[in-house]
């Protein structure tokens, strides 16, 4: 208990550092937990401790959790999503960060609509280039932000991106780098029902860059929690 409450005050802390060294006020950067394979015990420390938005990476996990947190937090899918759990997932979660194409995003929001809601969408995009990793091709981006803009039962509400997996900080820098230009692009053409309101970049090892290059969002598990068993 405490040892999460004290990680969580050292990450608002760094966050909060980060922002100002980027001339960015604090408060415009909202924090998801990722609560992914910690139990639900250990998350509703967190919650005690402060903790407002969850975000786990699978479906079947989270709904295993689910009956135990319930809407004590906001619940956000960070990792990828199969359209087979879309119906599942259209329940539990307030904002999907995994949409990768445009098929997912048609099967989320014919389930969405079904229940009668509009789902939060955020379009991930494949900034780092990494064959294994999920995501949008940059180039394409827009072209699939129009189209997802059609879409029904989902209302497109900005990106997410994974940072490549090095030490070299210039490629990590570069690759959200991207994500902010194509973002600010995007918000520029005023498509119908797209929204670019998240800029969801930064995970534990990365996230003060993500914050010098413009992400409003960023995804924290181990730093808060402790690493993963
Ligand atoms: C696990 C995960 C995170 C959090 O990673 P940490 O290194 O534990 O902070 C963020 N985003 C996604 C998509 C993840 O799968």
């Amino acid at each position: 208990m405490h040892r999460i409450r004290g990680n969580l005050d050292s990450v608002r802390q760094r966050i909060a550092r980060a922002a100002e060294a980027a001339g960015r006020d604090p408060g415009e950067i909202t924090l998801v937990a990722v609560t992914k394979t910690y139990p639900a015990e250990t998350i509703n420390e967190g919650i005690e401790a402060g903790i407002t938005i969850i975000g786990e990476n699978r479906v079947q996990e989270a709904a295993g959790k689910y009956p135990r947190i319930g809407q004590r937090a906001q619940w956000h899918l960070v990792g990828h999503l199969q359209s087979n759990k879309a119906k599942k997932a259209v329940e539990i979660f307030s904002l999907i960060h995994s949409i990768d194409s445009v098929k997912l995003a048609q099967e989320v929001g014919r389930r969405a609509a079904e229940r009668g809601k509009v789902q939060g969408v955020l379009l991930e995009v494949n900034t780092s280039g990494e064959a294994q990793k999920q995501g949008v091709e940059p180039d394409r981006t827009l072209e699939v932000l129009g189209e997802a803009g059609e879409i029904k039962g989902i209302r497109v509400m900005g990106l997410m991106t994974v940072g490549p997996l090095t030490g070299e900080v210039t490629k990590i820098r570069k690759a959200f780098e991207k994500l902010r230009t194509i973002f600010e692009e995007a918000g520029g053409l005023g498509l119908a029902n797209v929204e670019m309101r998240h800029l969801s970049m930064g995970m534990s090892g990365d996230f003060e860059l993500a914050i010098a290059e413009g992400s409003n969002m960023v995804r924290i598990g181990t730093a808060i929690f402790g690493s993963r068993a």
